[in-house]
């Protein structure tokens, strides 16, 4: 096995044991590895060892992977824009991309759905919380959800698939555990509002297992399956 297969299949028994410490089942909670400034030879090895969903957080860097295993005929992947999203770089993100989880404005959402060619599904999208955070302007406040939802559900080129956040760091347990309860409320909310709402995108490699005890779906991973980044070859930064 190589370091990333052998990342891997620790990264998914940990899910595992998390969710079932808990009561639910692994098929809850969907990995999405996080290969932002990797090449697209360690999503090959990540693919091969049975992965599937990708995030991405700069667009430029996203679209090109995409388009190389487009060109490679493969078709079964599944592509996440997960970074701050600028209004300019919006088209390239509803042209190739499956999911994006950090709409957090009706402007973005607007273009987004216009954007989205005919010829593709509806995109995936989720509404970005700023639960914790001050320090950080992504996001809305949690009281804004319902209103943001109503809008972007009614755009004919996206669906609204859930919500997403990215907590202030916390290396106490209990304290990650209430942060993510309190988006785990909101997201059951919203669920019984739109059919269509299935995802909580929550927890990273340092509070993934708070996030699943408290109700996630979909936990971001990057270094824990890729390595460390190194951000100096990164030209979008
Ligand atoms: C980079 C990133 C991750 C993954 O972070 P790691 O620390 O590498 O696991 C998850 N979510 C978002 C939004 C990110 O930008």
């Amino acid at each position: 096995m190589n370091d990333i297969a052998h990342n891997l299949a620790q990264v998914r028994d940990k899910i595992s044991a998390a969710a079932s410490r808990c009561g639910r089942l692994s098929e809850e909670v969907t990995l999405l590895a996080v290969s932002k400034t990797k090449p697209a030879s360690a999503v090959e090895e990540a693919m091969a060892a049975g992965q599937r969903a990708f995030g991405e957080n700069y667009v430029q860097e996203g679209v090109e992977k995409i388009r190389f295993f487009q060109d490679k005929g493969v078709t079964d992947l599944q592509w996440h824009f997960i970074g701050p999203l600028q209004s300019n770089k919006s088209r390239l993100v509803a042209e190739h991309f499956d999911w994006c989880h950090t709409v957090d404005r009706l402007k973005i959402a607007t273009r987004l759905s216009e954007q989205r060619p005919a010829h593709l599904p509806p995109l995936n999208v989720l509404i970005q919380v700023n639960i914790s955070d001050e320090q950080s302007k992504s996001g809305i406040e949690p009281e804004a959800i319902d209103a943001l939802a109503a809008e972007v559900s009614a755009l004919p080129n996206l669906c609204l698939r859930g919500l997403m956040a990215i907590p202030a760091p916390e290396t106490e347990y209990d304290k990650q555990f209430a942060v993510a309860q309190q988006m785990a409320v909101a997201f059951a909310r919203l669920k019984t509002h739109y059919p269509t709402v299935d995802t909580l995108s929550l927890g990273m490699s340092d509070d993934m297992e708070a996030a699943i005890a408290a109700g996630s779906t979909m936990v971001r991973i990057g270094t824990a399956i890729f390595g460390a980044r190194d951000y100096t070859k990164n030209k979008e930064l």
